[in-house]
């Protein structure tokens, strides 16, 4: 068996450089680099184009991932990138945050035996290069003299802005908060997003004609009637922001806090630092620079601005990408040691083994099959968690429950409570006033029969991302904008038929 006919026999998975874990503690920094030999023609080399692209499907964008990857291993840098684009309207951004070992690389065919091809960095490596070289995305239509208006910028709304310029949409933006992103700005955390790779697709939106108006928020800044009349269609990509209430007794107490509420506040604290100063303070940036790292683009504030967790204990409660988040900050945060509670075991886990790597390798500790019972208190506040263990039963619904094992109880100190049990759809308040009808879970209805994909029952008004889904992946969001667009641009062409008639 030669080298040359298979590559993966000779150039084993690597991922970039990975920061050490000491230096990259100290601050926000992305915790990858570069590839070793600077470019991903090798690593691109390893895929054997199968036949049957299961990476493909693996990626909810299905991405053409096997043709772009031909293109990387020949150099073709903005070719590679432009077939990236054209099924994802964000592939810097999903490259860098994508959980790859559930998506394509989970499907990826030499992952049974050989390990699978490194996608996901692949795909940020060829992005970033490309927009280093200058390469921005083509908008070929000319102006149709359409409008449409997209209420949130996160991946949802983004996404749906990019493929309706790019067809020649006028697309106006609005949003609460003063940058772009939604949680991709405030909600992920910078050593997975370096925020400065938002503000460059911020940069590509408006060279494109993307209009963004932040600091706006529709309903209490502008009416939405305003965008019906005054838009030939609207988007609602408005994420879901509302912490599930688990109902935990003694989670009203001080040192207990929200998960979402703690990383915006964060992200916030390192963005007005930034803002303010222009001086990257951060401890790790000569380190990172030594390490390889190029220039950090954002830095932490000084402490004090947010609920202080050094020297103390953290406890995480729950399981998924965004407990993970919140562990790795508080680590950062220099808390004295933080614990991740999650009431099953660690294969059922919601969020990415990745993540939960990378946590482990940073000195969080992990408990697995304690279910919370309570948070204690004293009179400064929360003292300890008090836990039950549990086994795992199977249930109809085909995923493990956890049941309390009797007499199992034991307290773990805590300074810090963060609760992290998931976020539910936040629907404007006005839905109801336009028509726009929701499920009985709160999530916005785009999917009744009849209707184009992504439309709700007011056929003006389309909707995508968490707000319809729920707390979800990026990459979702990123495929429900693309579609809406899509509907969008159908809806608009029939009306342009019928309009001269
Ligand atoms: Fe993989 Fe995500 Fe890229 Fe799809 S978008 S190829 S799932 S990293």
């Amino acid at each position: 068996m030669a080298d040359k006919d298979f590559p993966f026999l000779k150039f084993h998975r690597q991922l970039p450089r990975e920061v050490p874990v000491p230096i990259r503690v100290l601050g926000y920094q992305e915790i990858h680099g570069d590839f070793a030999n600077g470019d991903a023609s090798d690593q691109a080399a390893r895929c054997i184009d199968c036949g049957n692209p299961y990476c493909s499907w693996g990626c909810p964008l299905h991405n053409r991932i096997p043709d772009w990857l031909k293109l990387v291993r020949e150099g073709r840098i903005i070719e590679a990138a432009e077939l990236m684009y054209e099924t994802n309207p964000l592939p810097e951004i999903c490259g860098r945050i994508c959980p790859q070992d559930r998506l394509c690389e989970g499907d990826c065919t030499l992952e049974t035996g050989f390990d699978a091809v490194t996608i996901g960095a692949i795909e940020r490596w060829t992005t970033d290069e490309a927009l280093r070289r200058g390469w921005r995305p083509s908008v070929s239509a000319t102006p149709t003299g359409k409008r449409v208006a997209v209420i949130g910028a996160g991946p949802a709304g983004l996404s749906v802005a990019d493929r309706l310029a790019r067809a020649g949409v006028a697309c106006d933006v609005f949003d609460r908060y003063d940058e772009i992103g939604g949680l991709l700005t405030f909600g992920i955390p910078p050593f997975k997003l370096d925020k400065a790779v938002v503000r460059t697709r911020r940069e590509v939106l408006e060279g494109m004609g993307v209009k963004f108006r932040l600091n706006t928020e529709v309903g209490r800044d502008i009416a939405f009637a305003s965008l019906i009349d005054g838009y030939d269609a609207v988007f609602i990509g408005t994420g879901a922001y509302t912490a599930v209430d688990a109902g935990l007794p003694g989670q009203e107490q001080d040192g207990v806090y929200a998960a979402l509420p703690f990383l915006v506040a964060n992200a916030q604290r390192i963005l007005g630092s930034a803002a303010r100063t222009g001086e990257p303070n951060d401890r790790s940036r000569p380190l990172m620079a030594a390490a390889g790292r190029s220039e950090p683009s954002l830095a932490p504030a000084a402490p004090g601005l947010l609920p202080s967790v050094i020297g103390k204990r953290v406890v995480v409660l729950g399981g998924g990408d965004t407990a993970m988040d919140c562990v790795r900050t508080s680590i950062r945060m220099d808390a004295e040691s933080v614990t991740c509670i999650y009431r099953r075991d660690e294969p059922n886990m919601p969020g990415s083994r990745r993540e939960v790597k990378y946590s482990r390798d940073e000195g969080v500790q992990f408990l697995f099959n304690r279910q919370p019972l309570e948070i204690v208190g004293g009179p400064d506040g929360a003292q300890s968690v008090r836990v039950a263990q549990t086994r795992l039963v199977a249930d109809t619904q085909g995923r493990a429950r956890p049941e309390i094992v009797a007499g199992s109880e034991e307290e773990i100190p805590a300074d810090v409570v963060i609760l992290s049990f998931g976020f539910l759809a936040s629907p404007p308040p006005w839905c109801a006033e336009f028509g726009i009808e929701l499920h009985a879970n709160g999530r916005i209805d785009n999917s009744g029969s009849g209707r184009l994909p992504m439309q709700t029952s007011n056929p003006k008004v389309f909707a995508g991302g968490d707000t319809v889904r729920g707390a979800d992946l990026v990459v979702r969001a990123a495929f429900d904008g693309r579609e809406a667009a899509k509907s969008i641009l159908r809806l608009l062409a029939l009306a342009e038929v019928r309009a001269p008639a």
